[in-house]
């Protein structure tokens, strides 16, 4: 979706039977901090430094190796180190009392083996790997794991060349959530953050990016080195290799994507820098060095996702008119939120989108202009209507309780464009400059840490409300952050950019104006989707036709324009159209851009024929989170979902 940089697409219904537990509200009170999705026993050891050797192996999709994990002793009592896997096969540890790390240095002697069991598979969590460590007063210990992925491990995909849309296979990482556990054995969990370094061996045909620094230069040997010197928690830790070239869109930018898409992407992106300086004058330096984009295949599952110093990002955003780069502005913003200051558990993901949404908005205004800006700023409020309205009171909270449940339940429209509102809510009251001012100061107190939402809320209080006494009350912070729906006093976006398309709209659907009449020529993307998403439940066939041999929808370079048209397609039964539908949903494989139309196919026992002959094609180019959400709309099975994210 236009602003979402994570998993966009939730999971089909409640998990097991958590829902009920939720439900009847059986759960002591939530634990600030505490992070319910990781066995890790990071009270006791805390891993800071990461050292990978992994190779991916295309052929068997498995990446296999060894990590190094330097760990600091916090409870010199401790004889067991827990940390989180899910699907891996792990063939050895060993410990190193020695001060060096080197994960590929395993020839060394003073490496020795250490005991080691996995304990029983939650379905959810995946599977603790609990370490045998005697008591000890060393300040840090250095433990080597080596390991295998599964070919289902949930944080990679494989694509075959074909797939990819290119002439080599393609595997990347998606670790935000949980998915980190499934490619490293770690502490998974965002309140622990790690530097690391890796070498990865890969074919040698094909490059290999990290979030972490790249070298644009390397050679193309298949070993390839990375480091990250700066701090980030386990969700950030990304990898992928592909048939990537490299293109510099300025000083400190750039694009990686197959051949196929290079210049277009450089092209869409050129204005990058432009947003990062937009960025830094509102809320400070980019700590990161550089800012890379890796253009994705076309099913990649998201928007985008902001692994630090390269943002992955869906091809479905080039349209050739900018008009879809609100998600390089939202993936950039997350250099200041979520990055810099991330999230201490998934509860608390707001603070990475909502704030991110605010920052996205803000660099907009910035490089586009307010008109953009408040467009934008319509459409995610409608959205966020739509979504509040088939969720349950306690899911429209900002600090959600996820207990019992995928984490990926977290990714509805509420952290981000409720989490928005809440900020232009602070921002209007307070004030741009004061506003600002705060933000800076958050961004520089909280850099490199992982927070929690009560620990937001003290320094707003400290740091804004008592400032300036009588702005803003402590009830309606808590309202906004406790509460479910939009609190009655939120600032809400206006624009005069779409009352013109309404008008058009209302005036062709009452015969007064032919559809090649109406005065489009300037009107942008945000407006064509207005046009279409507030079209009657049916239109005709006569009307389909028109619209389509006035506007030409069916063949639109806009990913999103087509994604409403397509709508209009299968509820009217519109057979030019067709064609392009299936296509589409084949080649596709952005959640946002793709459940809905499953969603709507299978309203109609023909639409639903269709819908499932049409996935048996498409699902092996689906992320495993799409097809489990595909699969879903397509079988369901007791209760249906609820997201069209
Ligand atoms: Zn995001």
């Amino acid at each position: 979706m236009i602003r979402l940089c994570v998993a966009s697409v939730m999971l089909a219904g409640p998990i097991g039977a958590t829902a009920a537990t939720i439900a009847t509200g059986d759960l002591a009170p939530i634990q600030s901090g505490l992070d319910y999705h990781s066995f890790a026993n990071i009270d006791q050891f805390r891993v800071t430094r990461l050292e990978l050797d992994l190779r991916v192996d295309s052929t068997n999709k498995v990446v296999y190796g060894a990590v190094g994990l330097a760990i600091k002793r916090l409870d010199p009592s401790a004889t067991e180190l827990v940390l989180d896997t899910r699907d891996l096969d792990i063939t050895d540890v060993t410990e190193k009392a020695q001060d060096v790390l080197g994960a590929t240095a395993k020839t060394e002697t003073t490496w020795v083996s250490r005991p080691f069991h996995l304990e029983r598979k939650d379905p959810i969590l995946g599977q603790a790997l609990v370490i045998d460590l005697p008591p000890s007063k060393r300040a840090t210990e250095f433990i080597r794991v080596e390991y295998q992925t599964s070919p289902n491990a949930s944080g990679l995909q494989w694509l075959t060349a074909k797939q990819a849309g290119g002439h080599k296979p393609f595997m990347y990482t998606e670790s935000e959530a949980i998915g980190a556990r499934s490619w490293i054995p770690l502490q998974d969990t965002p309140g622990v953050r790690v530097t690391y370094k890796a070498t990865i061996h890969t074919d040698n045909d094909v490059r290999a990016v990290m979030s972490a620094q790249n070298d644009p230069k390397a050679k193309r040997n298949g070993e390839y080195t990375f480091v990250m010197p700066e701090a980030v928690p386990s969700y950030l830790i990304a990898l992928a290799v592909g048939d990537l070239e490299f293109k510099e869109t300025g000083p400190r930018t750039g694009v990686y994507a197959q051949k196929s898409m290079l210049k277009q992407a450089a092209a869409e992106f050129a204005d990058t820098e432009s947003m990062i300086q937009a960025a830094e004058k509102l809320f400070g330096p980019y700590r990161w060095d550089r800012y890379d984009i890796l253009v994705m295949p076309a099913s990649f599952p998201e928007g985008g996702m902001e692994n630090p110093r390269l943002s992955f990002i869906t091809p479905t955003v080039i349209a050739g008119d900018k008009s879809l780069v609100s998600v390089i502005a939202h993936e950039l913003a997350h250099s200041w939120s979520g990055n810099l200051v991330s999230n201490a558990t998934w509860r608390d993901l707001w603070l990475n989108e909502g704030f991110t949404d605010y920052l996205e908005s803000r660099i907009m205004k910035a490089v586009y202009g307010e008109r953009r800006e408040m467009m934008e700023l319509a459409l995610g409020l409608q959205s966020l209507r739509k979504n509040l309205a088939e969720l349950k009171p306690e899911d429209q909270v900002l600090a959600i309780d996820l207990r019992n449940r995928n984490p990926d339940e977290v990714f509805t429209e509420v952290p981000y464009e409720k989490g928005r509102l809440f900020l232009i809510y602070l921002d209007a009251k307070f004030g741009h400059d004061r506003f600002d001012e705060f933000l800076r100061s958050y961004f520089e107190h909280f850099s490199f840490k992982s927070i929690t939402t009560e620990e937001f809320l003290k320094y707003l209080q400290d740091n804004l409300l008592d400032r300036f006494p009588g702005t803003v009350s402590r009830d309606a912070v808590k309202a906004w952050v406790y509460g479910p729906g939009i609190p009655p006093d939120a600032v809400l976006p206006t624009t005069d950019a779409f009352a013109i398309v309404d008008d058009a709209r209302g005036a062709w659907l009452d015969g007064k104006t032919p559809a090649k009449n109406i005065d489009t020529h300037e009107w942008v993307a945000q407006q064509w989707l207005q046009f279409l998403n507030h079209m009657p439940a049916t239109l005709t066939t006569s009307q389909m036709v028109e619209l389509d041999q006035a506007f030409g929808f069916t063949h639109s370079a806009n990913a999103e324009i087509e994604h409403s048209w397509l709508l209009l397609v299968i509820r009217n039964h519109y057979q030019p159209g067709n064609v392009r539908l299936e296509t589409y949903l084949e080649t596709v494989g952005r959640g946002k851009l793709i459940l809905p139309l499953y969603k709507e196919m299978m309203k109609t026992p023909a639409g639903a024929v269709q819908a499932k002959r049409v996935f048996a094609l498409a699902r092996p180019v689906y992320h495993p989170t799409v097809q489990a959400a595909v699969d879903a709309i397509v079988t369901p099975a007791g209760d249906s979902e609820n997201s069209d994210e």
